[in-house]
């Protein structure tokens, strides 16, 4: 088991694979432009397979496929299909917008796909035209519905809560959640990379995401704990189930075992940190694939971060990084780095 100084393991692996995205969340991507990666930078799916054969050899043997969204690289199912025919990696799930999943969710699912996680913030296509600039609302319902019916061990909901936005459609998040049988996270909104609109007074608590659940649903009943998921598991007296993700007021760094490698190579082992182990290049220069993991495993087994924990004691918090900032290192964005 590959443990870093905190003993946590090498546990999960989140693989962006592109940069780019067809919406403009205004928590991640608030912008028109930005500086992409340029396109020979980006990792091979040879690569990327490669890359995830050495980690899971280390032990992470959890795959999520992230972006920008990832259903934006041609012919994502090849990938999936070559990371599913590695005993060593038992789970591959992917995070999406939903734009393009109605066509590709057979696709995915035949190629070995395990779960899907659907981002869906608002049930009002006006909203989401004004908050992600994107008129695809009935294109992600599409999406939606297209893998539940494509046989995903599961599919989930993931909704970010910011007041002024979507505080109001916690409820019906929940019983569209429930009227579909797929379980919804809601996600506090979180001080990372692109988020340059960040201020406290828009984060919306679990306290108070919870206190909203249990006036109108009843009590909600906490679900064993947790492990090393970002979730917390709850399940309401009809048998709902939901899950909170509380990066921003109660952090779960204790547990993490999660790390991310952007689309161009570099491996981060924290969503908060500012530097990265560089893999594409010792890659293309014909490292070994022993050589590739004795650096992953020391780059692990020095990790300290715990940077959800650390923003938490920062009296008078604001946002982590200036405009001015992600477009030194675009690597700080939360699209390059990978939700
Ligand atoms: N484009 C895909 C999508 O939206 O599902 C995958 C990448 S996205 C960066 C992954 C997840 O990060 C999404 O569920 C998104 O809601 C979440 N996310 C992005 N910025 C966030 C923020 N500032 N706070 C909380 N969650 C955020
Ligand atoms: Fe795109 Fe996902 Fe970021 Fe929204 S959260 S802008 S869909 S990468
Ligand atoms: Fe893990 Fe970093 Fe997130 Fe904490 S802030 S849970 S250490 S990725």
């Amino acid at each position: 088991m590959t443990l870093d100084r905190l003993g946590r393991r090498l546990g999960s692996l989140r693989l962006s694979v592109t940069d780019r995205c067809n919406m403009r969340c205004g928590y991640c991507m608030p912008n028109e432009d930005y500086v992409w990666l340029p396109r020979p930078a980006l990792l091979t799916y040879e690569e990327l397979d490669r890359l995830a054969g050495i980690f899971a050899g280390l032990g992470a043997s959890k795959i999520r496929i992230t972006g920008g969204e990832p259903l934006l690289r041609h012919d994502l199912p090849h990938l999936v299909g070559m990371l599913a025919r590695r005993s060593s990696i038992r789970d591959i799930a992917l995070t999406t917008n939903g734009i393009l999943l109605e066509r590709m969710a057979v696709p995915l699912r035949a190629a070995g796909l395990h779960r899907v996680t659907v981002s869906l913030d608002t049930l009002r296509p006006e909203r989401l035209q004004r908050f992600a600039k994107s008129g695809q609302h009935a294109q992600i319902l599409a999406g939606i519905d297209a893998a539940i019916d494509s046989g995903f061990a599961t599919v989930k909901l993931n909704a970010v809560v910011i007041r002024g936005y979507n505080e109001d459609e916690i409820g019906s998040l929940l019983a569209f959640g429930k009227a579909r049988g797929i379980e919804v996270r809601f996600i506090e909104f979180m001080d990372v990379g692109g988020a340059t609109t960040w201020t406290p007074d828009q984060v919306v608590s679990r306290a108070e995401m919870l206190a909203t659940i249990e006036r109108d649903w009843g009590p909600a009943e906490p679900l064993p704990a947790r492990g090393e998921a970002p979730a917390e598991r709850f399940r309401l007296g009809d048998g709902t189930g939901f899950g909170i993700i509380a990066s921003t007021t109660a952090p779960f760094c204790g547990a993490c075992d999660r790390s991310r490698i952007t689309a161009d190579g570099t491996w981060f082992t924290c969503l908060y940190s500012d530097g990265g182990l560089d893999l594409r290049e010792p890659i293309r220069a014909g490292a070994t694939d022993r050589e590739l993991a004795e650096a992953i495993a020391t780059h692990w087994g020095r990790r300290v971060d715990r940077g959800a924990e650390e923003r938490l004691a920062v009296a008078g918090r604001g946002v982590l990084h200036s405009i001015e900032r992600l477009r030194d290192d675009p690597r700080r964005e939360m699209h390059t780095r990978g939700g």
